[in-house]
């Protein structure tokens, strides 16, 4: 694949099929070679995106889709908290998956891990992201492959939005909820309102203590909800016990106070300052025996 044909333009057409097999080989270097600063890195990684979803679109098969990178993609048995991981330096590219998670959740897993193997330096090239830095950034670019943003734009701006719409939306593109709740954070028009989605599960290193658990959010930029901390320890406990209570696709809706809100610091990272103050919120429960909410947080009393 030649670098120049990497383009920010959805429209671009679609590249041949008859790709050679290093195409991960050729995308990197095309990344790497303006790259010499975080948001470089992050503007080029993203630029590449509608490449990959050109070609994503038509079979269904990962294994298809993704042969013109060079890169194997193997669902295996792994623990229950493991989504994915890869083997940058290995010579044949192989891109492991949770053989345990749903096609839409292993197809997303899949374009995280190609984003790590994009964002492995050429020789002699400094590292230029943090590890937290590297992870939100990959979670950013399977989300530009795999949810168009004009799609969710023109939803946004049509809709009385929220976490009814954004679910919707999740099942006409056959995506797990994460990627479309990162790119609707991304375009929601308030800068006080955050997306969350919780599982109840338990924590990786005490399994058997379930609860709702922050998985991922999105919207205010600067607001960060640590993964895998309980709804509660940061005082949405209405929120918590009315997911518990809810059956299965029910909505409801209430208000925290006082909810702890931490502030992301620089690369993604998190920082040493917290506010607190009163959050309403409408969420939305899904599942049964393993079920999860989408809530939406209005953060404008917590003083953003
Ligand atoms: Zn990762």
């Amino acid at each position: 694949m030649d670098a120049s044909r990497i383009s920010s333009d959805p429209d671009a057409s679609p590249p041949p099929r008859d790709d050679p097999k290093d195409g991960i080989d050729k995308l990197r270097a095309s990344i790497w070679a303006t790259a010499r600063s975080r948001a470089d890195l992050t503007q080029a990684l993203l630029s590449a995106a509608p490449l990959l979803r050109s070609h994503m679109v038509t079979s269904g098969d990962l294994q298809v889709e993704l042969a013109w990178l060079g890169v194997s993609i193997r669902p295996i048995v792994m623990g229950s908290h493991v989504r994915g991981y890869c083997e940058p330096a290995r010579a044949v590219r192989t891109v492991y998956v949770n053989g345990s998670d749903g096609p839409e959740l292993r197809r997303y897993t899949a374009v995280h891990e190609i984003g790590h193997l994009l964002l492995v330096p050429p020789p002699g090239r400094p590292r230029v992201l943090s590890r937290e830095g590297e992870e939100s950034l990959c979670e950013a670019f399977a989300s530009e492959v795999l949810v168009p943003r004009e799609l969710v734009r023109s939803r946004i701006d049509t809709l009385t939005w929220g976490p009814e719409e954004l679910l919707r939306l999740c099942g006409e593109l056959s995506v797990n909820v994460t990627p479309a709740l990162i790119s609707a954070g991304q375009l929601m028009r308030d800068s006080t309102e955050v997306l969350v989605y919780s599982r109840r599960r338990g924590h990786p290193k005490r399994p058997d203590v379930e609860d709702f658990r922050f998985d991922s959010s999105s919207g205010a930029a600067h607001v960060y909800f640590p993964g895998d901390q309980r709804l509660s320890s940061a005082g949405l406990t209405r929120l918590a016990a009315a997911a518990e209570g809810a059956v299965h696709n029910e909505s409801f809706a209430g208000s925290d106070e006082p909810v702890r809100v931490e502030l992301r610091g620089l690369d993604s990272a998190k920082s040493s300052k917290v506010l607190s103050g009163p959050v309403s919120w409408r969420a939305h429960r899904v599942g049964r025996e393993h079920p999860f909410v989408v809530a939406l947080l209005q953060l404008d009393k917590v003083g953003l």
